[in-house]
């Protein structure tokens, strides 16, 4: 590398030209004939510029937290005495981490502008890098809740008796409790449109001893838990086998499933 003593006109005319101010933006005059203008602006980094560096113990943070605690509303009762608008730069890291603060300096009047996203260092960043944060910190995200709701799943009328039928025939009790074929699962809105079964066996055990209980653990874990799932298998293909087989039964559920 060359001395800058040693550097070729080009290059030191280059270095400098390339930072040029251009021509003035004075105006000719200030609004209401002012004799000067005056931009007041304020970053609230708070907690970002020991976070952007890595720095998590106790004392810089809690210097950043002083200045959205304390420092803000000074700042704001300030302002609002001489009525001085003004534009706070806020990383996006930190306008997350106190809520609200940005939304008081709009109501107050002021301009919120982007200042990146944790406050990072953008001239020893990726190019790549430094567009990602730059349009993180400037996206916001809103929650629209679907107009479809979660339903619960709904056994189809046909496919349910057909699976207790073949369970029963293989020796499985069904305990009469009133929601005897109702099951919570993400199938919910799927059985709404496609006959569907949940498809589910006991343990013969007493109700209180249901499933994540210790008791079923135990009972789950051992030779019958083995039954259980072969038991369970076994019902549902002979279920599904009889579908098959049966020409009325298959076209029905056929038209359910398209006609939904
Ligand atoms: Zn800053």
């Amino acid at each position: 590398m060359t001395e800058p003593w040693q550097w070729h006109e080009d290059t030191w005319r280059g270095h400098v030209e390339r930072v040029r101010a251009g021509r003035p933006l004075r105006p000719e005059a200030w609004p209401g004939g002012a004799k000067a203008a005056v931009t007041l602006s304020f970053d609230s980094d708070h907690e970002t510029i020991p976070l952007r560096d890595g720095e998590v113990l106790p004392g810089k943070l809690s210097q950043g937290e002083y200045g959205a605690r304390v420092g803000v509303p000074r700042v704001l009762r300030l302002l609002a005495r001489f009525q001085a608008p003004s534009t706070y730069f806020m990383p996006a890291v930190s306008a997350l981490l106190h809520e609200g603060e940005a939304k008081s300096y709009v109501d107050a009047g002021h301009e919120v502008a982007l200042h990146g996203w944790i406050h990072e260092r953008n001239t020893q960043l990726p190019p790549q890098a430094e567009r990602d944060l730059a349009f993180r910190a400037g996206t916001s995200v809103e929650y629209t809740a679907l107009p479809s709701i979660y339903r619960e799943f709904r056994h189809d009328p046909d496919l349910a008796p057909l699976f207790e039928k073949h369970a029963k025939a293989i020796g499985r009790t069904f305990p009469d409790y009133p929601d005897k074929m109702s099951g919570s699962t993400d199938m919910g809105n799927v059985s709404l449109r496609i006959p569907a079964i949940h498809p589910m066996l006991s343990f013969d055990l007493p109700p209180e001893d249901g499933n994540h209980t210790a008791a079923f653990d135990v009972v789950a874990g051992g030779p019958d838990g083995d039954r259980f799932v072969h038991d369970a298998g076994l019902a549902m293909a002979r279920t599904v086998a009889e579908v098959a087989q049966s020409g009325d039964l298959r076209a029905r559920l056929i038209t359910k499933a398209t006609d939904r």
